[in-house]
């Protein structure tokens, strides 16, 4: 998404289409990875479109402050299909059928709606960050019991992909209050058959063909050098692309990976930027059926004591979505995810089918006719979903690991975007914020500080104020 950002504003914004874009991938794209899958009755057994990556627009339009999601404006600029997500409480089963969540749900509201505003309140205060499992314990969360452990993750990890003792207090809270009320606090789902990547390779495309730079696909960036007068990436086919300047849009796991080398090697102050950084996996596990047999509502919540284990269902045969496919998906994280990426599709495919059995019956599940899922973690070229923020992770590392380096190369993405991190619209606000840098330093000629980034050559540990010492009571 970024790198198509940035494109799309050098050209179109401001007529500079001498631009490169290397790909390591045969598709454009990215974590954007819209994917044909089974097969659709209604239309002579053609497969639908279904979306292994980005799904949702998360936050649509503000109508008080008039702020719109970038995203959203595209999805609409291309007429893209959409439905509202439900955000009510699901319908729950145990491995032995229906539980109530009701309750366990009524805390968690409430419970959340103190997390997010304290978390904010005490960044106003300067007190110092904490992990998000301590703030939810300060709001009053328990997760007492499996159903709790069930409600925290689809409400929490499904939405960070790590759970709340990985995860920073305040940046969850700053990540969600500037997406949620800063747009709102809506969520559609895109299941088009041109798929959710036309946000991104839509307005690249919609470029007249002399503005669209050079292309290179399937061909791996192995090394990048980088001068104060431009920057060389090395392909893994041997080949050499020079430019004055160079935007690295590689997700933070790929950095992490090494897999691409720099020379020079790595300041320090941006080293621990990169590794500093958590980088975890989200995998949908797509299956079509012969029949429906889950409830016609869109989500179902799976309670199983493993914290985790195949806790939330998604019904893309759902009112208003691909009626009639007879196609559902369960979504794993974290641990969970690496764990299944390691097993066949067959072991999956198995394990998926045994806990459908206990959900439903057994008597009740029936033929699975196509079955897919995206290994993101294994994936080199994105080693995991997208960023999350840890608690130990100071803002001050966040703009190391989007500044530059030596002027030059420049990093955009998902994980630069402090307001969006994790999202598209974070993607694609950072590819066009590089474009625009790029496109200032070249109208000054390169000049100092053009690029307008700052970044800290060191991170010091936050320290204490108001200090105060405990009295001991003198016995004489
Ligand atoms: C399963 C999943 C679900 C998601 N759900 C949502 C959602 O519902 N809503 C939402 O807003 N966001 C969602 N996201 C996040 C969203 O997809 C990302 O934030 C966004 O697509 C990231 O865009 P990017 O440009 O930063 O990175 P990328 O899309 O990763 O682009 C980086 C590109 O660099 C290429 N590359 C990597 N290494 C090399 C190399 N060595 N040489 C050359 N090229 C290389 C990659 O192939 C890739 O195309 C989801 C992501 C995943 C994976």
């Amino acid at each position: 998404m970024s790198g198509l950002s940035a494109a799309y504003a050098l050209a179109a914004s401001h007529n500079l289409t001498n631009y490169t874009i290397i790909e390591a991938q045969p598709y454009l794209g990215g974590r954007l990875h819209s994917v044909p899958f089974g097969s659709n009755p209604s239309a002579a057994g053609a497969p639908y479109i279904i979306e292994a990556g980005a799904n949702w627009v998360h936050g649509l339009a503000n109508n008080a402050t008039g702020a719109v999601n970038p995203v959203w404006e595209l999805v609409q600029a291309f007429g893209l299909r959409t439905t509202r997500s439900a955000d009510g409480v699901p319908e729950a089963f145990s491995r032995k059928g229906r539980v109530d969540i009701g309750r366990a749900w009524e805390d968690w509201r409430a419970a959340w709606d103190r997390f997010l505003t304290l978390g904010r309140e005490r960044q106003r205060r300067g007190l110092g960050d904490m992990t998000a499992r301590a703030g939810l314990r300060i709001a009053g969360w328990e997760p007492g019991d499996y159903i709790r452990r069930s409600v925290e993750f689809w409400n929490f990890d499904m939405e960070s992909q790590q759970s709340p003792d990985e995860s920073s207090w305040f940046e969850i809270a700053n990540n969600h209050y500037y997406t949620y009320h800063g747009f709102s606090d809506e969520e559609h789902l895109v299941h088009d058959p041109r798929g959710y990547v036309t946000v991104a390779t839509g307005p690249y495309f919609s470029l007249p063909k002399e503005k669209q730079g050079t292309l290179v696909l399937g061909r791996p960036v192995t090394e990048l050098r980088y001068s104060p007068e431009g920057v060389a990436a090395r392909l893994a086919d041997g080949g050499v692309v020079t430019a004055d300047y160079a935007i690295c849009t590689f997700s933070v796991g790929v950095l992490q990976s090494k897999a691409v080398t720099f020379h020079p090697a790595l300041p320090r102050w941006k080293s621990d930027a990169i590794d500093g950084f958590s980088m975890s996996t989200y995998t949908k596990i797509f299956l079509q059926f012969s029949a429906r047999f889950w409830p016609q509502s869109e989500y179902q919540l799976h309670a199983s004591p493993r914290r985790g284990f195949y806790t939330q269902w998604q019904s893309l045969d759902a009112p208003g979505v691909l009626e009639g496919s007879n196609i559902l998906f369960t979504t794993l994280t974290d641990e969970e995810s690496v764990r299944v990426e390691g097993l066949s599709d067959a072991e999956v495919r198995e394990e998926v089918l045994e806990v459908l059995r206990g959900m439903y019956g057994p008597e009740n599940v029936s033929d699975v006719t196509a079955f897919y899922f995206h290994r993101w973690n294994s994936n080199p070229y994105t080693r995991g979903s997208y960023s999350n923020w840890p608690a130990s992770y100071l803002p001050a590392s966040q703009k190391n690991l989007r500044a530059a380096l030596s002027a030059r190369l420049l990093f955009a993405g998902e994980a630069t975007s402090y307001e969006y991190l994790g999202f598209l619209q974070g993607a694609h606000l950072e590819g066009r914020k590089a474009a625009e840098s790029i496109a200032h330093c070249l109208r000054e000629g390169g000049a100092r500080g053009c690029l307008g980034q700052d970044w800290f050559e060191d991170i010091l540990a936050g320290q204490g104020t108001k200090q105060q010492w405990q009295r001991r009571e003198l016995q004489d």
